[in-house]
């Protein structure tokens, strides 16, 4: 090698590390996997040794780790990197934009593709193959890869989860060796709601979401995405778009073109490397908003999934004759068709093919992503331009007139981070008829994101689809319906027209500061109709007040209004921010009933019960004490002693009673809560106790407190009656301790729940006479499904056999009550309308 080429080559190839000498092994060896700490450390390395890498810090995660996002493109690219993202900004913004320019900004602009990895983190080869992507992308010399740092701005997320995939690992090294090498850990791999980390890109309740919208919609507007998962669907090797439908309706055509382009190229090039069993069009719909490949696409961005097999890093011989004959579509698993052309034949399967697999796809999306760079770039500005133009004439007015104001500025703030412009009117106005107070917000239809708006703020309408006429239905991916003014009690007025008034920009909603009226003689009151009423009063409680609730209604305030002797400041103190409505008293109300500080246990059983998650942190959100209980709790005695109030999340009988599988982990997580658990949770209730059942988890107390209760959804037949996550009207009585704050109708969020026929069994007397034996005494109905139009928002058959039986009950045990919440009232934090079912049954008064 002459002097001049090999200065070249070293100043192409800094002594940039390679990922195994970072690790010790090759990523994706057998039986090796590396922490999210190695992998950063990783990144940061390479972000030291090579010009064609920028790492930045975007956040923390729920456990405190820090996120990093990683650039890679050329050098001349990266210190242009300013300018790249503000033309990748502008054209997705398309405001103000015209035709011309928005021309030549494609043509002087990188596409800017994005890649993540470590979602889901017992979806094992992923994680792994973020440093391979790296190097590769920083490293390699071919005229491919020199085109695409050239045409293309990689921004590659090392790790969406990153306490996911150290506790995964850490997990795996503990296992490692033993029988249980296969298991999974315990735990939920978000701390909060594990697997439900893809269902939060909507409403970003989690920090790491609220990190990532960030990077997506207000720093670089990536016009293709790409979110790597694992499993396939069996025994294909590897999922990759085109998707199944429904399409939803709100995705412009040129989105799912896109998809259908990107993922055509993928797969092609999975064939020309003689990659097998790639499979398409199955499972996978493009129906539902809020999973990270699938809320881009309502920000006119291309959103990619792909679901490798083999997520274990053991080799396995796969026996084609073990295999399933056809897939859930009815395809042949053995014959080629149009979207399986090249089975996949059994053999061995290594962890490296898995993360072969992701590498494919990933340079398959950053070569169409290069050859067609400019055409992106133009094409995510026709789409925002096209929806300026629909949205003309179409405002959305959230009055600062609501049942729960706070609750309407968290829904802003929704909006907000999904990247949505939302102004604040700074005097009164109307609209389409009808006033407004100063403190409204307006959100204009005329903005790129529109369809982002147009469904969250809107009913869904899910198409009837079923396997054959009059059959069973074909199941949706995930929910159907979203609606967020119902799950949240919003009121917001969609106006036809361009509305007029006196505005400012919102960055960040507040609700109003308190306002105290009238004069103290005695105490104060708080308004029971905000969510934040109850973080009001826990702060009090905690500090040592008492707090009364009213039985009756307080002037126009309904009943269950908190009431408390103590001074202004203080009061002050606790509910500011919070947008909670406050009144003085100058006399003590009627009619009181005192609150204690309620001593909560959550049941948590082992093996990570999302449900269980996202209800923590429902409760952490509200400041209510608990603790967790776990199955050798429950399976002790003196529950009473310790607590007042069990809550049991959403999960069936048998997995409470049962827990995980003996031999399938150590035995310290298996087991469940057995029988004599069972009856603890009896005698507790009896006690005095008040044992709350969400949602399947009801099961428990219904069919073995022997309530009189029976629910009507079990042993449904499919085709006749299905709600796989839908909104629901429902009635409710809010003169009942349980719905206090509640209004008389609201939304439930129903997914394959229960619902019950409340009443004793007739006597044969009776039942010769026809007489009904009526409500059993002491039992409340606290909710119940009306008469007809139960439907708002989703997909629904079968309406009869929830008309008019209840969705939540309160009953007697002994010297204690069951609390019977029907349906989701938590539903992934976001059907904030029904958290006060749980938060009153938390506060019940003796
Ligand atoms: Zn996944």
């Amino acid at each position: 090698m002459s002097t001049a080429l090999l200065l070249l080559a070293l100043f192409a190839a800094p002594d940039v590390p390679t990922p195994a000498s970072a690790f010790g092994f090759e990523p994706c060896a057998e039986r090796e996997l590396a922490t999210y700490e190695e992998i950063s450390d990783y990144f940061r390395k390479l972000d030291a040794a090579s010009e064609r890498m920028k790492l930045f810090e975007i956040g923390k995660t729920a456990e405190g780790r820090t996120m990093l996002l990683s650039v890679v493109s050329s050098e001349e690219n990266l210190k242009k990197l300013d300018r790249y993202k503000e033309i990748s900004k502008r054209l997705a913004l398309a405001k103000g934009l015209g035709e011309e320019e928005a021309r030549a900004l494609a043509k002087e602009g990188k596409a800017v593709v994005w890649i993540d990895f470590g979602l889901h983190s017992t979806e094992r080869a992923h994680a792994q193959t973020a440093p391979l992507l790296a190097y590769k992308a920083v490293t390699d010399e071919s005229e491919e890869m020199r085109a695409i740092r050239e045409n293309v701005i990689l921004v590659l997320i090392p790790n969406i989860n990153p306490d996911g995939t150290t506790l995964v690992v850490d997990w795996y090294r503990k296992v490692k060796g033993t029988p249980f090498e296969e298991s999974s850990p315990p735990e939920l791999y978000q701390k909060y709601i594990g697997h439900d980390n893809n269902r939060d890109f909507y409403m970003f309740n989690q920090p790491e979401s609220k990190n990532v919208a960030t990077q997506l919609y207000a720093e670089y507007f990536p016009q293709i995405i790409y979110n790597q998962h694992q499993e396939a669907p069996f025994p294909a090797r590897i999922f990759v778009p085109p998707f199944e439908d429904p399409m939803n309706p709100n995705i412009p055509p040129l989105v799912m073109r896109g998809i259908n382009l990107v993922g055509e190229a993928m797969t092609r090039r999975m064939d020309q490397e003689e990659k097998t069993g790639v499979v398409s069009r199955l499972s996978f719909d493009t129906w539902w908003n809020g999973g990270m490949r699938t809320a881009p696409y309502f920000h006119n961005m291309v959103g990619i999934l792909t679901e490798t097999g083999h997520s274990s890093p053991m080799t396995v011989e796969y026996d084609p004759e073990k295999f399933p004959k056809t897939f859930s579509n009815g395809e042949s698993t053995s014959e080629p068709s149009t979207y399986y052309p090249n089975p996949f034949r059994g053999g061995t399967w290594r962890f490296r093919d898995s993360c072969g697999y992701m590498m494919t796809g990933s340079m398959a999306v950053l070569e169409i992503g290069s050859d067609r760079r400019e055409e992106w770039l133009y094409d995510i500005y026709r789409m925002g331009q096209d929806a300026i133009e629909k949205g003309a004439s179409e405002t959305y007015v959230i009055s600062a007139e609501q049942w729960d104001p706070g609750t309407a500025a968290k829904l802003v703030n929704v909006l907000r981070w999904g990247g949505i412009e939302v102004e604040q009117a700074t005097a009164a106005f109307s609209a389409a008829g009808k006033s407004y107070p100063a403190g409204s917000y307006l959100v204009r239809g005329a903005q790129a994101f529109r369809p982002h708006l147009t469904d969250l703020l809107n009913p869904q309408v899910y198409p009837d689809r079923r396997l054959y006429p009059d059959g069973p239905p074909e199941k949706p991916y995930d929910i159907t319906g979203w609606t967020l003014p119902f799950q949240m009690g919003v009121k917001v007025d969609k106006v036809l027209e361009r509305v007029t008034a006196s505005t400012s920009p919102v960055d960040w909603a507040k609700p109003a500061p308190v306002a105290i009226e009238g004069q103290a003689g005695w105490g104060y009151a708080i308004d029971a109709r905000s969510n934040d009423a109850f973080t009001v009063v826990n702060r009090l409680l905690k500090a040592g007040a008492s707090v009364s609730r009213t039985r009756s209604a307080l002037g126009d305030w309904p009943p269950g209004a908190f009431v408390v002797q103590t001074g202004e400041d203080r009061i002050q103190a606790a509910a500011r921010d919070l947008g909670v409505r406050i009144q003085a008293l100058a006399e003590a109300p009627a009619d009181l009933v005192s609150l204690r500080v309620p001593r909560i246990a959550l049941y948590h059983g082992w093996g990570g019960n999302i449900d269980e998650g996202w209800t923590r942190w429902v409760l952490e959100q509200f400041e209510f004490p608990y603790e967790s209980l776990h199955d050798a709790e429950v399976r002790a005695s003196g529950l009473r002693a310790r607590f007042d109030v069990i809550v049991l999340p959403e999960a069936s009988l048998s997995q409470m009673l049962g827990g995980l599988d003996e031999g399938t982990m150590p035995p310290e997580y298996t087991g469940g809560m057995t029988p004599r658990g069972v009856f603890n949770l009896f005698e507790f209730t009896s006690d005095g106790g008040v044992l709350v059942a969400m949602d399947g988890a009801s099961e428990l107390p219904v069919e073995i407190f022997g309530l009189h209760v029976q629910n009507v959804t079990a042993n449904q037949s499919e085709s006749k009656f299905f709600i796989p996550g839908t909104i629901l009207k429902v009635k409710v009585d809010n003169r009942h301790p349980v719905a206090w704050g509640m209004p008389e109708e609201a939304a439930a969020f129903f997914a394959r729940s229960p619902a019950f026929d409340v009443g004793r069994e007739p006597t044969r007397l009776e039942d010769q006479r026809g007489i009904d034996p009526g409500t059993p005494e002491g039992y409340h109905v606290v909710a119940s499904y009306p008469k007809e139009n139960l439907l708002m928002s989703g997909w629904l058959m079968g309406e009869d056999v929830l008309t008019e039986n209840a969705a939540v009950v309160e009953a007697p045990v002994g010297r204690g009550r069951v609390v019977l919440l029907g349906f989701r009232v938590q539903h992934r934090g976001q059907a904030h309308q029904t958290y006060k079912l749980l938060f009153n049954s938390l506060l019940l008064p003796s």
